[in-house]
């Protein structure tokens, strides 16, 4: 029943000059069951209790996903295979009491079925894990090497970034516990498409079928990764691998020093609008293997894998890296100048629809990631922004002070290459006040007053007075003329659900709630999709009503109607720009509205 034991190697016999004191297997014996069969070879033990420790989150994605739910079937031996007690101490702590032995492996199996890129999944196709959600680490010898051998079926191959141990075949080598997090394994018989970028080798494994187009995407990927190593001085690692699965209307990015895994629509790659998509989450998920992989905040220089890892910075780990995954593809010419202000049009727009950004801070989004952002409910757009897109809009606004103040001749590049030269190359945290004290190094602007209205405050965004020097406005529409009503709702199992009911709205003065089943407007039925068709029959401050299920009670609200409220937000020329505007203009973004 144990056939990982059997088929465990001795590496510290066969590579002697490695002598590292762990050794992980992995075997995948019948992939359909999706159960990963792990063991860990101890060697040299000299004290009384193993502890073992397994990670509860991983860098990256701020949530506690408790990985060890997934774990089954934990035993201990030693040498000769005879059980070893243990016992466990909390949720993802176990102890094992070694006696005499210094030779103790460990068994388990984790169930991998999540098909995302932050776990685990293994199926007849292949194999994907995360490290975090794999393995447990040895308080105190987390900085010592670790091997790891992989058992995959005969006709698959191996894809991940960690070097490969030279004496022994599907074996790898982890510097330390932070390095094997780090480095996620596809197994199976995905494609691989080698290619190189400023000398050093690159490498995209793709898993699933799709309608892309590669030499295109090798192509457009050649010109990011150098587009980026422009602003950072080069490459700071050996080589990269691009971990790429396509799977049915999946979206999602997981960053690593030398790696990233990426999940996509297999149809999605084909449209314009999709292509573009995915380049920025290319560009997004390599512009981190420099910000938040390297230029770490302060609550993330060193990882704590038993509990969350404070940081109010996340705005600018992700919403920095945000705009810059839509600047990145405009300065490698996959879109154009036009296109890009959409993108940012866009955006805003999805800022100013969102009335959260109204109460809860940039910074303190940041901090509360791990009990916010990854588990949005009915009231998070009420209550809540987005480190990624404030921080990706306060990073544009940033970007534009500094060009302005200097004539393009600084921009946020500057910001990212001192970061990078202070704390990214020596890995140091930053804190809070390094952060804006080199924002106004390179901007020589007193950003105190920003800080406080924008990061730590929730004064809306000041778009015009920054964009005037570079002869851009803002522009509000209302695209279609529907009363405000202030609810949304989704068609579930036949029925309208009401999704969504915004704090202050009409809607919720008249006490409809979120979850309540819409029936009817003014006694006649209606549908999810309906409902904005007909309350353009009805004008602001008319009285109607609307019929829903709450909890099962039939209810007939009264509700007054007010004014259609925004709905588009579009960055759009001044009508007579004046030169120096047209100048700031042509130098940021290389176009002129002017003619
Ligand atoms: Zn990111």
């Amino acid at each position: 029943m144990a056939p990982v034991l059997s088929s465990t190697p001795t590496p510290f016999e066969a590579n002697a000059a490695i002598a590292p004191s762990c050794h992980y297997t992995v075997a995948l014996p019948q992939p359909a069951n999706h159960l990963f069969e792990v063991s860990l070879t101890i060697q040299g033990w000299s004290l009384d209790v193993l502890d073992l420790k397994f990670p509860v989150w991983t860098p990256g994605s701020y949530l506690v996903r408790e990985y060890v739910r997934h774990l089954q079937g934990f035993t201990a031996l030693d040498a000769k295979g005879q059980p070893l007690p243990w016992h466990k101490v909390s949720k993802n702590h176990w102890q094992v009491i070694t006696q005499d032995n210094s030779t103790i492996t460990v068994q388990y199996k984790i169930f991998a079925n999540e098909l995302t890129v932050r776990t685990n999944h293994l199926d007849i196709t292949h194999g994907y894990f995360n490290p975090a959600a794999m393995f447990f680490r040895v308080p105190a010898y987390e900085s010592e090497k670790i091997a790891l051998t992989i058992i995959p079926p005969s006709t698959w191959h191996i894809s991940t970034p960690l070097p490969a141990a030279t004496s022994q075949p599907n074996t790898f080598i982890a510097a330390n516990f932070d390095e094997l997090v780090d480095s996620p394994f596809e197994i199976g018989t995905h494609t691989l498409y080698d290619f190189e970028v400023l000398g050093k080798p690159h490498q995209f494994a793709i898993w699933g079928e799709g309608n892309l187009n590669i030499e295109q995407l090798l192509a457009d990927t050649t010109k990011i990764i150098e587009t980026e190593a422009a602003i950072f001085d080069g490459l700071p690692y050996d080589r990269y691998l691009f971990l790429l699965h396509l799977s049915a209307n999946a979206y999602g990015g997981l960053e690593h020093k030398s790696a990233c895994s990426l999940i996509y629509s297999r149809f999605g790659l084909q449209s314009e609008d999709g292509y573009q998509k995915f380049m920025s989450l290319v560009a997004h998920e390599f512009f981190h293997l420099w910000n938040v992989k390297r230029i770490r905040p302060k609550g993330l220089e060193v990882f704590d894998y038993d509990q969350e890892n404070y940081t109010d910075s996340l705005w600018f780990c992700e919403g920095t890296t945000s705009f810059y995954d839509l600047v990145i593809p405009l300065r490698a010419g996959i879109y154009d100048a036009k296109c890009y202000l959409n993108k940012v049009s866009e955006a805003i727009t999805q800022l100013q629809t969102i009335p959260g950004r109204k109460v809860q801070p940039v910074s303190e989004s940041s901090f509360d990631a791990w009990i916010k952002l990854y588990r949005p409910d009915a009231n998070s757009r009420n209550a809540q922004v987005s480190y990624y897109l404030k921080g990706e809009l306060v990073s544009f606004l940033l970007d534009l002070l500094i060009r302005a103040q200097h004539q393009n001749r600084r921009s946020l590049d500057d910001v990212m290459r001192q970061l990078w030269q202070q704390f990214g190359q020596p890995e140091v945290g930053f804190t809070r006040d390094h952060l804006k004290a080199i924002f106004e190094s390179v901007a020589e602007i007193d950003l105190t007053n920003f800080w406080a209205s924008y990061i730590d405050g929730t004064a809306e965004l000041p778009f015009d007075e920054i964009l005037a020097p570079f002869g851009l406005i803002l522009k509000a529409e209302v695209s279609s003329p529907v009363p405000y009503l202030g609810l949304t709702a989704k068609t579930e199992h036949g029925t309208a659900v009401i999704k969504f009911v915004e704090a202050g709205s009409p809607a919720e003065q008249a006490g409809i709630e979120p979850g309540d089943e819409l029936l009817a407007i003014a006694h006649f039925r209606v549908s999810a999709d309906q409902l904005n068709d007909r309350l353009q029959h009805y004008q602001a401050r008319e009285t109607v009503t609307i019929t829903v299920f709450h909890q099962d009670m039939l209810r007939e609200c009264a509700v007054t109607l007010d004014e259609p409220l925004p709905n588009r937000w579009t960055l759009q020329p001044v009508a007579q720009p004046t030169a120096a505007q047209q100048e700031l203009l042509q130098g940021w973004l290389g176009i002129d509205f002017s003619g």
